[in-house]
C-alpha cells in the first residue's frame, strides 16, 4: 500500500479491512471475542482445523489405531512429510529439511555440523560470529558445543549489522545470524549477508524463527549453508511445536551430527550395534518424536502453504507501517520510543517501541484486550500476524494504548507484579 493511500481514520481502516484479500484468512483461526492477538510472533493463534487434527490424533490414531499407527497413519514418515512442506516455506529442496526437536536443539546441530565441515577443509578457522543482541539461547548452545569441543572455539559478538564486514577475519568458520530480531525487528538481508560470509570464507548458520511464515524466505537460491527456525511462532504450530532444520543440498553428505541417536540412523529398525547416519536431513532427527504436537501443527503449516507469502508480505509492511505511523502521530506527546527500522526492506512482521514503564504499560495494554509482549529493557513489542490482524485492530490497538498513556493506568501497582513469563 502506498503512503498516500495509508488510513487515517478508523473508518478508512474498515474500509481497508473490506478490501483486502487476505481478510477471510481471519476465519480459520480460533481467537477469543474482545481480544486484538498482537503476539503471534511468540505464539501463533490456533488454527479452528488444529483442534480436530489433535483430537484425532489423540482418539483414533493412537487411541484405537494405537502402535499401528506408526505404519497405518505414517506416524515415522511425520517430520519429513512436514520437513518437506516447512522447506517449501522457506525456499529448500526436498530432502534437505525435517521438522524435530527444538530451535536451540537445532541450533547445536547445524553449528556442530558447520564446524565439522570447516575442521576439515579450513582448520585453522576457530571463530564463531553472532550478534550480542541475538535470542539468547543461540549463544548459550554455540557456548555449550565450544566447551564441550574444547579445541580452541571462540564466539566473535557483533553489535550492529553494520560491523558484521570487521569481523569477517581470516580465522571465521562460522557465521550465526536470526534474519530478523526478536527485539527489534531487523531483518538482515539473506543473499547479501551469505555472499559476504562467504566471501570471508566462512559458512552461514541461519536462524529464520521470526522469518519463517512471516517474510518470504528462499534459503537455496539465497545461498545459505544451514537454517534452523521454530514453528510455533507465524507458521501458528502451537505450543512447543517441533523446530526445524535444512541443510543446503551441497552440504548433504558431509553433514554429521554429534546427537546420532536411532531416528537418525540409516535403518533405524535394523538395530544394528553401530551408528550409521541416514541420507538426507533424516540424520539430523535423535529421538522418538511428538508425534501429538507434530501432527497437530501441520495444520498451520499447510495453511502457510495455501496463502499468497508475496500479498502476506504486503499486507504485513502496511499494517506495521499504519502502527508507526498511528503511534507517532497520535500519541507524539509520550516517551515511546521506535527502534524498528522504518526501512521496509529491513524490517520482519513486529514492531518495537521503548517506554520507560514498558513492562507496567504492557500488563495494563493486556488487561484492556491488547495482548503484545514485553522483552527487557523496557521494549514493548507487537506481533503484527497479517493472518488475523487487520487494519481496524492496529487502529484499535493504538487507541487503547494511548487511553492507557494518556489516562495513566499503568500506575496501578497490579500492573507492576512480574510472572515467571513475561
Ligand atoms: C523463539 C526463538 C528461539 C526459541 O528457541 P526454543 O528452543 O524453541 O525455545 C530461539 N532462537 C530465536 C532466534 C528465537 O526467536
Amino acid at each position: 500500500m502506498a503512503d498516500q493511500t495509508r488510513p487515517t481514520t478508523r473508518e478508512q481502516c474498515a474500509e481497508a479491512d473490506r478490501n483486502d484479500e487476505l481478510a477471510v484468512l481471519r476465519d480459520e483461526f480460533a481467537l477469543p471475542d474482545g481480544v486484538i492477538y498482537l503476539d503471534g510472533n511468540s505464539l501463533g493463534a490456533l488454527p479452528r482445523a488444529a483442534v480436530a487434527r489433535a483430537a484425532d490424533v489423540v482418539t483414533q490414531e493412537w487411541g484405537t489405531d494405537l502402535i499401528g499407527s506408526w505404519n497405518k497413519n505414517h506416524w515415522f514418515e511425520l517430520p519429513l512429510r512436514i520437513g518437506e512442506k516447512i522447506g517449501r516455506i522457506i525456499g529448500g529442496g526436498a530432502g534437505e529439511c525435517v521438522a524435530t526437536d527444538t530451535t536451540s536443539l537445532n541450533v547445536f546441530k547445524a553449528l556442530s555440523a558447520a564446524i565439522a565441515i570447516q575442521q576439515e577443509d579450513v582448520p585453522a578457522r576457530r571463530v564463531i560470529v553472532s550478534e550480542r543482541e541475538n535470542f539468547p539461547t543461540d549463544l548459550y548452545m554455540a557456548e555449550g558445543l565450544i566447551a564441550l569441543l574444547d579445541r580452541g572455539y571462540s564466539l566473535r559478538l557483533i553489535d550492529a549489522p553494520e560491523d558484521l564486514a570487521d569481523a569477517l577475519a581470516d580465522d571465521v568458520a562460522v557465521v550465526m545470524i536470526t534474519q530478523v530480531n526478536y527485539r527489534t525487528g531487523y531483518l538482515w538481508d539473506l543473499a547479501d549477508t551469505t555472499r559476504l560470509v562467504h566471501d570471508a570464507g566462512a559458512l552461514a548458520v541461519w536462524d529464520l524463527c521470526h522469518s519463517a511464515g512471516a517474510v518470504p524466505v528462499r534459503v537455496a537460491a539465497d545461498g545459505a549453508d544451514f537454517a534452523v527456525g521454530c514453528t510455533y511462532k507465524y507458521l501458528n504450530g502451537g505450543p512447543g511445536s517441533p523446530a526445524f532444520i535444512w541443510v543446503a543440498e551441497r552440504h548433504l553428505a558431509r553433514a554429521t551430527t554429534p546427537l546420532s541417536g536411532w531416528w537418525g540412523h540409516k535403518s533405524p529398525f535394523a538395530m544394528s550395534e553401530s551408528y550409521t547416519a541416514a541420507d538426507g536431513g533424516r540424520r539430523f532427527l535423535v529421538g522418538t518424536q511428538p508425534i501429538i504436537s507434530m501432527a497437530t501443527m501441520e495444520v498451520g503449516i499447510d495453511l502457510h502453504l495455501s496463502v499468497d507469502e508475496q500479498a502476506l508480505r504486503r499486507k504485513s509492511l502496511a499494517l506495521t507501517s499504519l502502527f508507526i505511523e498511528l503511534v507517532e502521530t497520535r500519541l507524539a506527546q509520550h516517551p515511546l520510543t521506535l527502534i524498528t527500522p522504518r526501512d521496509e526492506q529491513h524490517r520482519g512482521s513486529h514492531v518495537s517501541f521503548r517506554h520507560p514503564e514498558g513492562f507496567a504499560v504492557m500488563k495494563a495494554l493486556i488487561a484492556n484486550g491488547v495482548i503484545g509482549d514485553y522483552r527487557e529493557p523496557e521494549v514493548l513489542r507487537f506481533g503484527i500476524t497479517p493472518m488475523y490482524v487487520g487494519f481496524a485492530d492496529v487502529w484499535d490497538a493504538v487507541e487503547t494504548l494511548r487511553r492507557v498513556l494518556d489516562d495513566e493506568l499503568w500506575r496501578d501497582p497490579e500492573y507492576q507484579l512480574r510472572g515467571a513469563v513475561t
